[in-house]
């Protein structure tokens, strides 16, 4: 798998495992049965240059490829999910949509945030849209130089823990007309008006609060709107497609849980013994064992394929349909390849002594935060036909000015 690399590429993974082995592993049971944000590990990310990697060398970063950023996620994912999630958030996701549309004062405002260790919160979600992103309720009306956002979001990654947060709600002038959907840079604790009202109760990746977030009268200066070149009529679909670079981390983030899992697979089956053998004596579990290191060579080869990728009109941002695609295959493969690491170990396995139980619970989100699994079939599809295939029952959404935006 190395040959696919460059030398600088090598040398970075090596440097991601050597820390992943040494800082992250130790800690990992600690921050799933504590359910406490790591900070002490976020420092230590931050002194190795961890975070902030794809921000400009402008800015204070390094200014590295999608793909150097998949090469450290995958390290810190074999030990330890929420510290990858954290790589993956602060060198894809909202920082690649703010370094891809936000003016200068936003970007400077993001990296300088983000090198300090800061994990931007992306908020999109809310009870009644979900995978229908398009029917949020969540409005930003201008008043003067300012815009006032109220609603309601859940299962926001990074509540209460975030500092930079990039609020998508319908945008409206100050006649009350509708003008699409918009993003907006809000810094909690400079904020007032964005609470977090709970923290969701989830199965795995406890180290990292998933919670709800309301936001009263919340103002935020209109220079803190993300605009799109193309404006708010169609700026969902363009910061949507910054946003797609996280994708890729995502699945990335499950590729490296079940590379993890499958390497103490690897070292149980030659080390545990049954009926006086080695169990990996026995075909059973080699088998078990050439599928999975199969499905781990596939996800491996089309995650750095989608973030070496770049988009239909030449943007910086990896291929939509091999992101999405990228993501279906190894979270849906990451699922299996763990829940078969378990099974070699029997009992064992079933116990929270060994990482295995954890990454089983850990894992399962990946088919469903981020976009589905159904819905990215639905994008790939749609791409394949080249046809729009909106979902609502009257073919469109509601809003007649989101109508593009509903690809
Ligand atoms: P629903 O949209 O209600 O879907 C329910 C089921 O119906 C799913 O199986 C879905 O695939 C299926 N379905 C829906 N529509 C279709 C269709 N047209 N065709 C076929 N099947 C369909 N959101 C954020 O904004 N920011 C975050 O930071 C964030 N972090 C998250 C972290 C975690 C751990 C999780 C679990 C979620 C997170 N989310 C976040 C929310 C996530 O993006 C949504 O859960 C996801 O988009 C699905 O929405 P939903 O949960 O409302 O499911």
């Amino acid at each position: 798998m190395e040959s696919t690399l460059s030398r600088d590429e090598i040398a970075l993974q090596a440097r991601a495992r050597a820390f992943s082995q040494a800082v992250v592993r130790p800690r990992a049971a600690a921050i799933d049965r504590d359910e406490q944000y790591p900070w002490d590990i976020v420092k230590a990310l931050a002194e190795a240059g961890f975070v902030g990697m794809t921000v400009p060398a402008a800015l204070g970063g390094q200014g590295r490829s999608f793909v150097d950023a998949v090469l450290v996620i995958e390290e810190m994912a074999k030990s330890c999910t929420v510290t990858a999630r954290i790589v993956v958030e602060t060198n894809m996701g909202a920082i690649s949509t703010v370094m891809a549309y936000g003016s200068e004062a936003q970007k400077k405002l993001a990296a300088r945030l983000v090198l300090e260790g800061d994990k931007p919160a992306i908020c999109i979600t809310e009870p009644d849209a979900g995978s229908d992103a398009l029917a949020m309720t969540t409005r930003a009306d201008r008043r003067g130089d300012t815009y006032v956002i109220n609603g309601r979001k859940h299962w926001i990654t990074g509540a209460g823990v975030s500092r930079l947060h990039l609020i998508f709600a319908r945008v409206f002038d100050e006649r009350g007309q509708e003008l699409g959907i918009g993003g907006f840079l809000a810094v909690r604790d400079e904020s007032k008006g964005l609470r977090v009202a709970r923290r969701e109760q989830t199965m795995g990746l406890r180290g990292m609060p998933e919670g709800e977030l309301v936001f009263e009268n919340l103002e935020v200066p209109a220079s803190m709107a993300v605009l799109p070149p193309s404006g708010f009529s169609r700026g969902f679909a363009d910061l949507m497609n910054a946003y797609n670079s996280q994708r890729v981390g995502a699945g990335t983030v499950a590729m490296g849980i079940a590379a993890g899992a499958l390497d103490h697979a690897l070292e149980w089956a030659k080390t545990r013994e049954q009926f006086g053998r080695k169990i990996g004596e026995f075909q059973g579990l080699q088998w078990m064992l050439a599928d999975m290191q199969t499905q781990l060579t596939a996800s491996r080869l089309m995650l750095y394929t989608a973030a070496r990728s770049r988009g239909p009109d030449g943007s910086a941002f990896p291929d939509p349909m091999l992101a999405a695609q990228a993501k279906i295959f190894a979270s849906e493969s990451a699922i299996k390849i763990v829940n078969d690491a378990l099974q070699f170990f029997g009992a064992r396995g079933y116990s929270r002594e060994l990482p295995l139980e954890r990454m089983a619970r850990d894992v399962r989100m990946f088919t469903i935060g981020g976009g589905t699994a159904q819905v990215l079939r639905t994008l790939v599809a749609s791409k394949m036909l080249g046809w729009k295939l909106p979902q609502t029952r009257d073919g469109y959404s509601p809003n007649p000015s989101l109508r593009d935006a509903a690809e």
